[in-house]
């Protein structure tokens, strides 16, 4: 399979291409277009160029719809082979990427045709007897999507489906470790008439195409999602012409789980909250915090469990694991684990690479538990983006709430508790974007989503999300009885 490069309503043969490699084997799969400092140019004068003369941005959301619903309808007709290929490009279980990628990511399509209208309409204000004045929503413009590998296709579809109903046009780009599953969206999008121009794709490495994209004066906006590290970097380059900017960054979440907790409930959700998609989540649950009469109890049936995790490669429907995304992230999983140790923790299961024969050619990693951990200790401070958990105890809420506070992240927490009032009232002082009480992982195109603190700012999905990808216009209108304002007379002429 070879796939290129989607620049202005075409695709184009890269003259540099890159092997993806299916993290279950280790093997190559495909062979992805690589853009040059040429491609991006073209991408970022055809995204101008469809924004400066193009229909898309001056046609209404109610004209725009009908594009973006066939994009919804074109993941949904495309599903089997998106859910496959999502799997086989990022290690995850085939299981996730047909039930929550691959149709969560049609639903935002389909959530921001029919909803985000209303959203748009001016509104008019009389600011005074002799003025009045409209709010218009614009879309901002040329609007950069630098998504992560963790869920190449999702998080792509939350950006695209905003900033296109905004009438944004975009250049996205994929991860270079994942980017089969956004050319196939690009696909789809040019299937869906969406005007050339409107959406491109190209694929590329940060660090070779980075500044170039980012620091363009042509460019409005930076919508990003990674890690912190290369937040910095395209803060760095927005900031040499000023750009609007969205930073989804990681993450050390906690999760409180109190006495009256129902214990099977807490353990069995935790340990989706930490292993699902091999704990590479931004929201990860990876610090857990017990209170003490449930501690004892709840470490030895979490450790239980996270033994049966069935390891495998990701397009089996029987594996519950799949391999993490390369060999160095691997590597970056395992030197977390060994700092762990070196500092004084206990890793009381997994902690290394499985021994099946079967999954030696993979990037696989077993399901690792840590105790004995102190707040100081890195394993608690920074973000391991692997499945490896830490579980500490606490007595009171008011601990609760400073253990899980001391982080320099603020991206979510989870709350275990049958006092739903109580457990409001927890979530109320936690530095966290989002909380989850009694539940994990449930993300809502209603609901805006997005971090505190280090973990970044700006918002993705519902009304807040979309209204970031537009930008507010007050036009003033004088309406003074007379036809002469006041400035009129302030020279005296
Ligand atoms: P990453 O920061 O390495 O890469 C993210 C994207 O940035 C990729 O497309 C990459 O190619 C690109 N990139 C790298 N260097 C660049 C540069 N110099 N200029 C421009 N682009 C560059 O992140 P990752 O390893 O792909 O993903 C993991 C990280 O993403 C974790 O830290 C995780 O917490 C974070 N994440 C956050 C959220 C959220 O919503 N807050 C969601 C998912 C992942």
């Amino acid at each position: 399979m070879s796939t290129d490069l989607f620049i202005n309503g075409e695709f184009k043969e890269a003259k540099e291409k890159q092997n993806i490699i299916n993290p279950s084997t280790g093997k190559a799969i495909a062979q992805a277009g690589v853009a040059s400092l040429k491609d991006v140019d073209s991408a970022i004068a055809g995204a101008r160029a469809a924004f400066d003369q193009g229909e898309w941005p001056r046609l209404s959301l109610a004209e725009r719809k009908d594009f973006i619903s066939k994009i919804s309808q074109g993941i949904l007709d495309n599903a089997g082979e998106l859910a496959e290929l999502e799997s086989l490009n990022t290690g995850k279980p085939i299981k996730e990427t047909t039930f929550m990628d691959i149709p969560s990511a049609a639903k935002t399509f389909e959530y921001a045709a029919n909803n985000f209208e209303r959203f748009l309409s001016s509104e008019e204000l009389n600011v005074s007897g002799k003025a009045k004045a409209v709010l218009r929503r614009e879309p901002v413009g040329v609007v950069v999507l630098i998504v992560p590998w963790n869920y190449p296709l999702l998080i792509a579809c939350w950006k695209l489906a905003s900033a296109l109903a905004a009438g944004n046009t975009v250049i996205l780009k994929p991860s270079s470790l994942t980017p089969l599953s956004a050319l196939k969206l690009a696909g789809i999008a040019h299937t869906a008439g969406i005007p050339a121009g409107v959406v491109n794709v190209i694929n590329g490495s940060g660090d070779k195409i980075g500044a170039a994209l980012c620091a363009d004066r042509r460019i409005d906006m930076l919508s990003f999602t990674g890690s912190n590290e290369v937040g910095r970097k395209i803060l760095e380059y927005s900031s040499q012409n000023i750009k609007k900017s969205i930073m989804e960054l990681g993450g050390k979440s906690a999760s409180l789980i109190f006495n009256d907790a129902d214990l099977d409930t807490a353990v069995n959700s935790s340990l989706v909250s930490i292993f699902l998609n091999q704990g590479q989540m931004c929201t990860a649950m990876s610090r857990i915090f017990v209170q003490d009469s449930l501690y004892d109890k709840f470490v030895v049936s979490f450790v239980e469990k996270a033994r049966t995790i069935k390891l495998g490669p990701a397009d089996s429907h029987e594996t519950q694991m799949g391999p993490l995304i390369s060999e160095n992230q691997r590597k970056r999983v395992i030197a977390f684990v060994e700092k762990a140790k070196a500092e004084g923790a206990q890793v009381l299961c997994g902690g290394k690479i499985p021994q099946d024969p079967a999954l030696k050619n993979g990037f696989f990693f077993e399901p690792t538990v840590i105790i004995d951990v102190k707040p100081q200790m890195t394993i608690s401070k920074e973000e391991v983006f692997g499945p490896v958990v830490t579980i500490s105890r606490f007595s009171n809420s008011d601990e609760a709430v400073k253990l899980a506070n001391a982080s320099d992240f603020g991206l979510a927490a989870c709350i275990w508790s049958k006092d739903i009032n109580f457990a409001e009232r927890v979530a109320c002082q936690l530095n966290s974007g989002t909380v989850w009480i009694n539940t994990y992982g449930m993300f809502y195109n209603q609901l805006p989503y997005g971090g505190f603190k280090q973990s970044g700012f700006g918002k993705e999905l519902g009304r807040e999300g979309f209204l970031e990808y537009t930008r507010l216009k007050n036009i003033i209108i004088d309406q003074s009885a007379d036809s002469r304002p006041l400035v009129n007379y302030w020279y005296g002429f």
